[in-house]
């Protein structure tokens, strides 16, 4: 008789134990802000070969990263209408709203654009004197660079606040990062990346992980 009370106790303390590990949530290892460039009032950044511009393309990233991140217990916010007509009142808008949300880090989506077809190649910005931002602009850089070996390595580059993005950089809180994955400029990293959203965003969630980690 005892030797049953004993099963059916252990078996309770065993199914308390279980209940108690399902309840567990998985532990948050940070928060990102999806920032979507060109975001602003009036401005949908430049248009590629295939006709989509920045905005479009960077808002189906975002989404696509956001469940890449979640599956990698990285929770974010997508943020892709800054409620402004000037850029400055723009980035000021967007600190706060960072803020607000707590982000541990922050990006924003771009693509590259030149006048020639030939310019290529991939790279990250980040402002140079931010030791946490230059890492997570490698750690983005090397994911990009293990993921698509055919594409030019223009590298993680450290730019100054007067630089083109340098306000992005500089007006965010926590460490930051711009990213411009490709030209859309060029057919052929068009035809490579453009048209493979889910792999940017893969390269972007890859690269983050690694920076938590
Ligand atoms: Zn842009």
């Amino acid at each position: 008789m005892s030797e049953l009370l004993d099963k059916i106790l252990g078996l309770i303390t065993a199914f308390k134990a279980a209940r108690k590990a399902a309840k567990r949530k998985p532990k948050k290892i940070g928060k990102v802000a999806i920032c979507v460039g060109h975001s602003r009032i009036g401005d949908k950044g430049a248009r590629s070969v295939g006709g989509i511009s920045e905005w479009v393309y960077n808002s189906e990233v975002a989404k696509l990263l956001a469940t890449q991140l979640r599956q990698r217990g990285i929770a974010s916010v997508i943020i892709d209408d800054y409620p402004s007509e000037s850029y400055s009142g723009a980035m000021k808008w967007l600190s706060a709203e960072i803020s607000k949300h707590n982000a541990d880090v922050a990006i924003e989506l771009h693509f590259n654009s030149f006048s020639t077809s030939s310019a290529e190649g991939y790279e990250y910005l980040y402002y140079a004197s931010s030791a946490k931002g230059k890492k997570l602009a490698l750690c983005i850089h090397q994911a990009h660079q293990s993921k698509v070996a055919s594409q030019k390595d223009r590298g993680a580059k450290p730019i100054e606040r007067k630089d083109r993005g340098g306000r992005f950089l500089t007006s965010v809180k926590p460490p930051a990062v711009i990213g411009e994955p490709f030209f859309g400029s060029s057919p052929k990293e068009w035809v490579l990346l453009g048209q493979s959203p889910a792999v940017v965003a893969d390269i972007y969630a890859t690269g983050i992980f690694n920076y938590f980690k």
